[in-house]
């Protein structure tokens, strides 16, 4: 089959982890007789030095003629990069925003896999880690207390700052539809996490995923209280498959989740919107301290390509074949140096790519 990729190498790390992703999607292209045409795109700060702006109508219009995007990381060093001499709405982050509205990206899925290789940088104690854990995050990222109106004024003297959350049933419906689909593709199982037992937003949510769930009756549904997810997380992660729960929530839990793993080079992320399109990224930034040094784990990017050929372009098989080859390598005591552990070996990114396409 053949697809259309758009590719944003961004900043930093970006180029070079992206390339290594590259390197497997080829791989795939050539094990399984599809061909990808790759478009490439600049956002962030790579944009501004072309453009004066981090993000311009052209990417935003080709990155909509694409089947899927996949990203680097975009930004640099606050301190020392002109980047950030400029105003906050024209800094690399303000093109990320601006691209995930501009393609109505609401659904944002981030898995926390623990590799039994990768134990030891579990910060979970052992008992826990040893039965492992394999869940995806769905946070809702367009909605809710990050986009209600707020104000702050005096009142009577006092100052008062108001914060609004609110979902449509829409909303809540259209993300709920997403985490059923994606459980299906999984281990059938959905969490939906709120805070039904004081807010009215959560009642709703409650509600309203309790109706998707009847469209899935494969899709065993069950539903818990944030406050008791942020300690089952660390108390009895693996009993987690999808954790279905809005943007605030979604933001602290992910964060969470991420962590247990011990390993941000790991890390892969994916933003969907209504049709098939994503936009696919590691959950890191871009590492401006270790930028052009052949040090920078790819398999955060790897692990994202392989997201983007699961959940855009329907290719399960492919997908299962790269995470393969990337647990494959880790078996054979590969590492990079934010994952190195005694008795193994260390390689550069450009050797870690390589290692892994061969694998796929
Ligand atoms: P960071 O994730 O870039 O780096 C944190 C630490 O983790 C650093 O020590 C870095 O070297 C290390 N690290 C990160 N990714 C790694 C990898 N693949 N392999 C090995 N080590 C890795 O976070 P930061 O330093 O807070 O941010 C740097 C820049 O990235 C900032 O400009 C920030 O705004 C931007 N950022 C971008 C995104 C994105 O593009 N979605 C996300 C987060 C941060």
């Amino acid at each position: 089959m053949d697809y259309r990729i758009g590719v944003i190498p961004g900043d930093g790390i970006g180029p070079e982890i992206v390339r290594e992703a590259r390197k497997t999607l080829d791989a795939v292209c050539a094990k399984y007789g599809h061909h990808f045409t790759y478009t490439e795109l600049l956002l962030g700060g790579a944009s501004i030095d072309v453009h004066g702006v981090p993000l311009t109508e052209g990417t935003i219009e080709t990155a909509k003629g694409c089947d899927a995007v996949l990203m680097g990381s975009i930004g640099g060093d606050a301190k020392t990069s002109p980047w950030y001499q400029l105003p906050p709405d024209k800094r690399p982050e303000a093109g990320l925003l601006g691209i995930r509205k501009a393609l109505n990206l609401f659904a944002n899925l981030r898995p926390a896999y623990l590799y039994d290789e990768l134990r030891a940088a579990c910060p979970l104690r052992d008992d826990i880690s040893a039965a492992g854990f394999d869940m995806l995050i769905m946070r809702e990222l367009t909605g809710g207390l990050y986009f209600g109106a707020r104000r702050t004024e005096e009142v009577d003297g006092v100052r008062v700052a108001t914060d609004t959350l609110s979902y449509s049933e829409t909303e809540i419906c259209r993300i709920a539809k997403r985490a059923f689909d994606i459980a299906m593709k999984r281990r059938k199982k959905v969490c939906s996490v709120d805070k039904a037992n004081v807010l009215d937003s959560s009642r709703l949510w409650r509600q309203v995923v309790e109706e998707v769930a009847k469209e899935y009756p494969e899709v065993a549904l069950s539903h818990m209280y944030v406050d008791n997810c942020a300690m089952q997380l660390v108390m009895n992660p693996a009993q987690f498959d999808v954790i279905l729960t809005e943007n605030m929530f979604g933001d602290i839990l992910s964060d969470e989740a991420s962590m247990v793993t011990g390993s941000i080079g790991m890390l892969s992320s994916a933003s969907l919107n209504e049709t098939k399109f994503g936009l696919y990224e590691p959950s890191h930034g871009s590492a401006p301290d270790i930028a052009g040094q052949d040090k920078a784990n790819p398999i955060a990017t790897i692990l994202s390509a392989a997201m983007l050929l699961r959940y855009s372009l329907d290719l399960d098989e492919e997908a299962d074949a790269v995470e393969a080859a990337v647990r494959q390598g880790l078996k054979e005591g590969y590492r990079t140096g934010d994952i190195m552990s005694e008795g193994c070996t260390q390689v550069g990114t450009c050797e870690m790519g390589d290692l892994i396409a061969a694998r796929v």
